[in-house]
């Protein structure tokens, strides 16, 4: 019995720690952080996680994906040490690398590096037919999930309403749910609306929009959003199709709004082997990586090396080298 015992704290020990000392001989254990799991963080994360692990043999690591709240939470992670790897959104890696937003008390966060790019995410507002919101401008005095702290999306939410003139604490009754549960609330009319940014398809707005209430994708436009994605660098104007969730109300084909890309990152201090042999499961395997999840379906060798807002980890690099994706010779900017 005392043995089990100390054998289930050893085996808790070893799975907090990032790349912890070979439990079975020369096997390195690595952490994922995602997102939420109706997002696509956590499926894409499961995918690189189990694609590494089939390679253990070969590379000695096995990864496993951990929920978490999203991009912000995975950087401090990544950062502190706590994750080797973690999925994070562009305009993130951005802020934290110049030590804004989230981080303007903790100043810039030098360790961290991008290994690949991954898919497109959408700032996306879903309100209820029953609240009358029809632009971001309605949402005024309203109940909004802006995101939980630690997400990638209360950001691009603020940034969203104070374009407007929204300012969230005193103009609406902002709500920091997890993005697993803004769904079920707003079907339930707990929440008047939520914004999520994420790659589409998601489990998260087909729950959303499936359900008995009636539900409505509220546009990001205007002069006002113009004006924010030509000031920020990491945003770009997109769309999706509307009939990618049969359930919703809009009658328009496509939802403009803005977004940002997803990309796998980690620290400066993880050792290149590690980062080499995840980058290399994942690009040798790239046909049966796009099609573990819908939204990873368009993803595109080159595509993946673009869209990075942290510099290349040296681990990623030297694959990219040697599979001929970057030039053999000459620092990458
Ligand atoms: N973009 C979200 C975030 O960083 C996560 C989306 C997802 O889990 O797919 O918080």
């Amino acid at each position: 019995m005392k043995r089990i015992l100390v054998l289930a704290v050893f085996f808790s020990i070893m799975k907090s720690m990032t790349v912890c000392p070979a439990l079975w001989a020369g096997t390195t254990f690595v952490t994922i952080g995602t997102g939420g799991i109706t997002g696509v963080y956590y499926p894409a994360g499961r995918a690189i996680a189990k694609m590494v692990s089939n390679k253990q043999q070969k590379y000695g690591i096995r990864a496993t994906a951990e929920i978490t709240p999203g991009s912000v939470y995975n950087i401090n992670a990544i950062v502190s040490g706590d994750m080797a790897f973690g999925i994070v959104q562009s305009d993130r890696q951005f802020q934290a690398l110049h030590g804004q937003a989230e981080w303007a008390d903790k100043g810039p966060q030098k360790d961290l590096r991008a290994v690949f790019s991954l898919h497109s995410e959408v700032l996306t507002l879903v309100a209820t037919v029953a609240s009358g919101i029809i632009t971001v401008c309605d949402l005024k005095g309203k109940r909004v999930n802006i995101g939980e702290p630690g997400s990638g999306q209360r950001q691009n939410a603020i940034d969203a309403l104070m374009a407007v003139g929204i300012v969230p604490e005193k103009d609406l009754k902002a709500e920091g749910f997890k993005s697993s549960e803004a769904p079920g609330l707003l079907q339930e009319g707990r929440l008047d609306a939520f914004f999520y940014t994420v790659g589409h398809p998601s489990s998260a707005l087909r729950e959303a929009t499936a359900g008995l209430a009636k539900v409505r994708f509220v546009p990001l436009t205007g002069p006002e959003i113009e004006d924010l994605v030509r000031e920020k660098p990491f945003y770009a104007k997109c769309a999706f199709p509307a009939k990618m969730y049969p359930g919703v109300a809009n009658e328009e084909e496509n939802i403009e709004t803005f977004g940002v890309r997803a990309a796998l990152c980690s620290s400066v201090k993880v050792p290149e082997d590690a980062v080499y042999a995840v980058t290399k499961a994942v690009f040798d395997n790239i046909g049966e990586f796009r099609k573990l999840h819908p939204a990873l379906g368009e993803l595109d060798k080159k595509e993946m090396l673009e869209g990075l807002l942290a510099p290349l980890h040296p681990g990623a690099e030297k694959y990219f080298r040697q599979s001929g994706l970057l030039k053999q010779s000459g620092a990458r900017k």
